[in-house]
């Protein structure tokens, strides 16, 4: 079962960025800083803190990531709090917080939230007309399941 979920105009975007991959995203906030200040900014504690500091862009902090700032916004992306992700991770070191990497970037992928890993496709989802728009998200609709086995047991 699915049902639509409205990704609104105005995008609450989430910024994480692994050590070797800080500066790449840096980078990519100030070229794109016009764009994203019209939208809200949450970011793990060292990646939102940096952005912040270096562009002035207001960003809502959670946790460092190997600290659970990873798990914050997988939690808020379940809860519908958070429906875009930046998230360039370090395709050549392990992290020590690998297991939660994995878990956030599934639940993405599981609430159908648009997801950038890298530049490339960072440019791309920011450059789609969808940025201004509310945009109609499928995503798995648990609560109708649940309540249909409920009636199903009576
Ligand atoms: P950080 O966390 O922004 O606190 O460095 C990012 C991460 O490692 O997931």
């Amino acid at each position: 079962m699915t049902k639509e979920v409205p990704l609104p105009r105005q995008k609450r975007i989430a910024l994480v960025a692994h050590d070797a991959r800080k500066a790449d995203l840096l980078e990519w906030v100030r070229y794109n800083q016009g764009t994203l200040s019209r939208h809200f900014l949450f970011g793990t504690g060292t990646t939102g803190a940096m952005i912040s500091k270096e562009t002035g862009l207001p960003v809502k902090l959670f946790m460092s990531g190997p600290l659970g700032g990873d798990q914050q916004i997988g939690a808020r992306i379940a809860e519908g709090e958070i429906d875009f992700l930046i998230f360039f991770w370090d395709p050549l070191e392990p992290q020590p917080h690998d297991p939660d990497v994995k878990a956030l970037l599934r639940l993405a992928v599981l609430y159908n939230i648009p997801t950038a890993s890298n530049r490339a496709t960072a440019d791309f989802l920011i450059s789609s007309p969808f940025m201004d728009r509310t945009y109609q998200r499928i995503v798995p609709d648990y609560l109708s399941r649940l309540r249909q086995i409920a009636d199903d047991d009576d």
